[in-house]
């Protein structure tokens, strides 16, 4: 066995607590990692990859990294997804006997991050627990260190559920029990993309208790302490600041699931993970970090009470109103602080003397604010107003303590006010005495020994001294001085009256910066005490900002306030609220949507790329804009509240998890019809094009049906099989609507404008010219298509209107109209009529077209 030196012995027993951490071990100036931890830490970092000869045949892999440059580094592996923990010597090496003693002092995790070069301003960072019950309930405790806040979800649903809820929130690290079945274990990395922590070990925390008044359920206790559980045992520091914890109902929220949450790109888009092109990107007119953090959270969680919605519609009809005074509520907060953060930096003992004066400014716009807010007439604005408290005590704590401007460091004085303390005063009149009385001896000398020249300095080294040119050395008395220093030109002298002075000088300022020093964490200390006043203000603050933010933007694009009726959308004029700002140049074309207790199902056809699935996305968009209290972008709106919205748009693979589209298709719209009430709304877009024609075509009308004889919810189905318009005839609530398009000398033109009625054709070809595909492949396409409609007549709609929709999965039962085709028609024919265009890409189509041209020219 290979034995160790002690020093390795001493790295590889904290190692071993530390494993799924990179060990930071500390030696001299610099942060040694070792093993796998160098090998993985030399190629993320890309540092230089050496080894350590530590007394046995294989050296060992090791690189380091500097210790006062090490926060970058320690940043870039956290943005990773990685844990660090940091481990110090803990004894003066001097003093040691053996190996210094070390140990880990700090475990940094993405989830716990506090340092603001390692947190996104405008976005909440999450550390969630999860935790597992026998009676299959399950427990989200969502901690934002930064912020304090603490809030829990009860999901009853399964699993599926959580991974709903979970989805798309900025969390970083979840925390769980060992214990948690491996698949689901997956599924949190894989669907969200997070580090897992694990705490078994559960025990209630008495220290905590006053956080926990909302937490009356024996599962949420013990939720919530996994969750302290874990931030204790790594922190290892103060955690103040967290807000007593508040269970979320989320029954009381508009309910999103992740495919909704994905699709609908709330926060996010798709394909570039980005804000730009979202919804919140549009919606995004706050002026505060605190305001911007909390409008993602209204947009994940829009309201279903009426009563809550309107009341935030209210205030956002009257910031609309005033702009004036909207305009300086604007300008105000503009000087507002992140008080919510601050509160948690207060907590964690790292603001210093700037933060606390940028605290008091944020503080003294408050009282400007509320005088804006009384200019309002509405209620719920004063109300609003109401609610924030001025905390005059810590003002007039930060106003009489603290100078204007104080320097960054906290340890080389210089930031508390004169008159604040009396010993303080006592060392500065010392030191400031002393100061006189040196330039008072500065003259008398000059004058004792006239030589103009002779000046009083100090340094480091040698403190105050009398400084002599050499010209002017005969001038002094004998005896007097005492030589210190030679230069080229001048001696330095000291005498011991200034060696006297000296020292009470330095004295009393080494002693007002401890005393400053002391002064300032006493007033951080104090502030401690005050950060729930913070957090509460922090709070009212950011709902101002962000429901200005909703007038602001409303009044910029033109959207007006919907009013919510039972059972009877209707919007006249709606827009997409994102495809309109990013065309900008006005050319979006409104369009009206009618759903109510006659039409429950709308069904639209129409050509690719003419806009059904914008349609679609503009009105779930519309819908969670009205439920946050947002107006909407049309010029009229009556809407619906939906409890749950449900999408299946665009293609968008998932590619995560590797499944197919028509899986994922299916997955999809399974879980709308799974979980979907006559109160929900559900977006199907193409349903049915991963698979082959006959299969995606029954299923769609399956879909549809299933929906509107079992479900009743508000549903609009786009489709390109236009076989599924003669449902009108036999679902009573199903209408259709169709996006106008016109040929123009043969080439189509897109009018986005929805009509009544079905489609006449799906202008597929159409699309292809428009790609620029060769006029010859193009004409030969046409023809095949009227060969295979010609073909297609009769039986296919024929079988469209069969009401027995089941004989389509069984195949003895079918008058098997594809093996039909087989048996009758040629390769290439056989081949063209298994093409799925709509899943082609022009260049697919192009390459295939080629081939089968060349098939036709070889026969
Ligand atoms: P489809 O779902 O029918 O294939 P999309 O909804 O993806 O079509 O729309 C295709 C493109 O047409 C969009 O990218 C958008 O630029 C444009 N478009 C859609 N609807 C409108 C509209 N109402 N006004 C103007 N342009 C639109």
């Amino acid at each position: 066995m290979a034995k160790y030196t002690p020093m390795m012995e001493q790295y590889l027993q904290i190692k071993a607590e530390h494993k799924d951490a990179f060990l930071f071990f500390r030696l001299g100036d610099f942060y040694e990692m070792f093993f796998d931890d160098a090998t993985k830490a030399a190629r993320e970092l890309e540092i230089t990859l050496t080894k350590r000869d530590a007394g046995q045949k294989e050296p060992i892999p090791m690189c380091g990294v500097p210790y006062h440059s090490a926060d970058n580094y320690i940043k870039n592996l956290i943005e990773k997804g990685y844990k660090v923990a940091i481990c110090e010597q803990v004894e003066d090496p001097k003093a040691a006997k053996g190996v210094v003693k070390r140990e880990v002092v700090q475990l940094i995790t993405p989830g716990t991050v506090m340092e603001t070069n390692m947190l996104s301003e405008r976005e909440n960072n999450y550390i969630a627990s999860l935790s597992h019950f026998q009676d299959g309930t399950f427990v989200i405790v969502y901690n934002d260190l930064s912020t304090g806040e603490n809030r829990l979800a009860m999901v009853t649903h399964g699993w599926e559920a959580v991974i709903h809820e979970l989805y798309n929130q900025p969390i970083k690290e979840i925390v769980i029990s060992s214990n948690l079945p491996g698949n689901w274990q997956h599924d949190l990395q894989a669907k969200l993309n997070v580090t897992l922590s694990f705490q078994d070990e559960i025990t209630f925390n008495g220290e905590y208790r006053n956080l926990c008044d909302d937490l009356n359920d024996e599962r949420l206790m013990k939720a919530f302490s996994r969750l302290l559980n874990y931030i204790q045992h790594t922190q290892k520091r103060s955690l103040d600041h967290l807000q007593p914890a508040k269970v979320i109902e989320l029954n009381d929220y508009l309910s999103l699931d992740m495919y909704s949450k994905r699709n609908l790109e709330l926060t996010e888009t798709i394909i570039k993970k980005g804000k730009h092109g979202s919804l919140l990107w549009v919606l995004d007119r706050t002026v505060t970090a605190m305001g911007s953090r909390l409008l993602k959270k209204w947009l994940e969680r829009p309201l279903i009470n009426q009563h809550l919605i309107d009341e935030r519609l209210e205030i956002v009809d009257g910031f609309y109103q005033g702009f004036m005074e909207r305009d300086s509520l604007r300008e105000s907060l503009k000087s507002v602080y992140d008080l919510e953060r601050l509160a948690g930096r207060i907590a964690y003992g790292n603001v210093n003397a700037r933060d606390l004066i940028q605290l008091k400014q944020s503080l003294n716009k408050i009282p400007e604010l509320q005088t804006i807010l009384q200019q309002f007439p509405q209620p719920q604005i004063k109300e609003l107003c109401n609610a924030i408290r001025w905390p005059e005590q810590i003002v007039t704590m930060l106003e009489g303590s603290l100078v204007d401007d104080p320097p960054i460091s906290i340890k080389e004085g210089g930031i508390i006010k004169d008159g604040y303390n009396e010993m303080l005063d006592t060392y500065r009149d010392a030191s400031r005495n002393g100061k006189k009385w040196i330039a008072e001896l500065e003259q008398k000398e000059k004058q004792e020994t006239n030589i103009k020249s002779l000046k009083i300095g100090y340094n480091r080294v040698f403190g105050y001294y009398i400084e002599v040119t050499k010209a002017n050395l005969h001038l002094l008395p004998e005896g007097r001085y005492e030589r210190k220093q030679t230069l080229t030109n001048a001696e330095r002298y000291i005498t011991p009256e200034l060696k006297e002075k000296e020292q009470l000088i330095l004295e009393a300022e080494e002693k007002s910066v401890e005393l400053e020093y002391n002064l300032f964490i006493e007033i951080r200390e104090q502030l401690k005490e005050q950060i729930p006043v913070l957090q509460e203000l922090a709070d009212v603050v950011s709902r101002i900002d962000v429901l200005q933010a909703f007038a602001t933007v409303s009044e910029e694009n033109n959207y007006k306030r919907p009013r919510f009726v039972e059972n009877n959308l209707s919007i006249n004029n709606g827009r997409h609220p994102v495809v309109e700002q990013v065309m900008k140049d006005g050319s979006f074309v409104p369009n009206n949507i009618k759903l109510d207790k006659e039409t429950e199902v709308l069904l639209i056809t129409g050509p690719n790329m003419s806009g059904k699935s914008t349609f679609m996305r503009q009105l779930a968009l519309t819908v969670i804009m009205g439920q946050i209290g947002c107006f909407v972008p049309c010029d009229e709106a009556d809407l619906i509240i939906f409890d749950q919205i449900f999408t299946r748009i665009g293609a968008a693979d998932d590619l995560v998890s590797g499944q197919s589209t028509f899986m994922v298709e299916m997955l999809e719209a399974n879980h709308a019809i799974a979980n979907a009430t006559d109160k929900s709304l559900i977006l199907l877009d193409e349903i049915g094009r991963g698979t082959s024609t006959y299969d995606g075509m029954a299923l769609a009308q399956a879909i549809v049906e299933y929906i509107h004889n079992n479900i009743h919810a508000k549903t609009l189905f786009s489709t390109h099989y236009h076989e599924l318009t003669a449902l009108e005839d036999s679902l009573d609530k199903l209408k259709n609507i169709h996006v106008r398009a016109e040929e123009h000398e043969g080439n189509v033109v897109f009018l986005h404008q929805i009509m009544d009625g079905a489609a006449d054709e799906s202008y597929g070809i159409h699309v292809a010219k428009l790609a620029n595909l060769p006029e010859a492949l193009i004409n030969r396409a046409s023809m095949i298509l009227r060969e295979f409609e010609d073909v297609d007549q009769g039986e296919q709609t024929a079988k469209i209107h069969d009401s027995n929709q089941l004989s389509f999965f069984v195949e003895e039962n079918q008058p098997a109209k594809k093996k039909d085709i087989e048996k009758q028609d040629s390769a290439v024919e056989q081949a063209l009529a298994n093409l799925d265009l709509f899943d082609m890409t022009p260049l697919d189509a192009m390459n295939e077209l080629y081939r089968l041209q060349k098939l036709t020219k070889q026969n």
